[in-house]
């Protein structure tokens, strides 16, 4: 069986240099049929970013620290998490390669924020400069549990997929989505105001979200149908035209 190949973008530990990868990611995509292969972020992998998606089928932008606010023209203010330099030139390169190619792109937390400043879109650089009072974005509850309600945008592609009009998700963000970038639509969003899921209409399938569905589908089997329908979009990438 050809299962479709998807690039998954890795984080550096903190103890000493190592590259790593959630499993969560891994095993939500095994369970839907996709092959994970783990990219890590190098000054030789950033110069042949181009190179390595085009051995790909798919995308998953994965989740991680704070993107370096100098990608979107702003100097860093108030917390942030250490920056790492090497995976933003990475996975915006990435990013900006697959959307040249039409490659299904799934983004997770960091992933919606890479995938929204490498299309031109800002962040918040903390929840707490949005204008209304922030709900609880960095819950301490497990990981498997959702605490914040999103309403999910009514005709979106994510619309689509999850086939309801509002769901329960798990947050661990303290930044987030600000002007969404040109071409792109809201698809789902908390009752703060917090711009929780972001698509591009045009493109085969574009779609971040804010919250962790890799970490609630071993609970809920809800989340199987994002991680199948990107499976499923990254399958007919792989086929070849005509
Ligand atoms: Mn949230």
């Amino acid at each position: 069986m050809n299962a479709p190949i998807v690039a998954v973008t890795m984080g550096l530990g903190s103890d000493r240099p190592r590259f790593r990868i959630g499993q969560a990611y891994v095993s939500a995509l095994e369970h839907a049929g996709a092959l994970a292969i783990p990219l890590p972020h190098t000054p030789f992998t950033i110069e042949r970013a181009e190179t390595l998606i085009e051995t790909m089928d798919g995308l998953l932008l994965a989740g991680g620290t704070d993107v370096d606010p100098v990608w979107y023209g702003e100097e860093p203010h108030g917390r942030h998490k250490p920056f790492d330099p090497d995976r933003d030139a990475f996975e915006l390169a990435l990013c900006r390669t697959a959307r040249s190619r039409d490659l299904p792109i799934l983004a997770i937390c960091r992933g919606i924020q890479v995938l929204n400043v490498a299309t031109g879109g800002t962040l918040y650089q903390d929840v707490s400069e949005q204008p209304a009072p922030a709900l609880l974005h960095e819950q301490t509850a497990p990981r498997w549990h959702p605490t914040h309600d999103v309403a999910v945008v009514p005709g979106t592609a994510l619309a689509e997929i999850l086939g309801v009009e509002s769901c329960r998700v798990n947050s661990f963000h303290h930044q987030t989505v600000r002007e969404i970038a040109a071409g792109f639509v809201c698809s789902a969003k908390a009752s703060d105001g917090t711009i929780e899921a972001i698509e591009d209409p045009r493109a085969r399938f574009t779609i971040g979200v804010q919250w962790h569905p890799e970490d609630l589908v071993q609970r809920s089997p809800f989340w199987t149908g994002l991680f199948e329908a990107f499976t499923a979009a990254c399958g007919v990438a792989r086929r070849p035209a005509g």
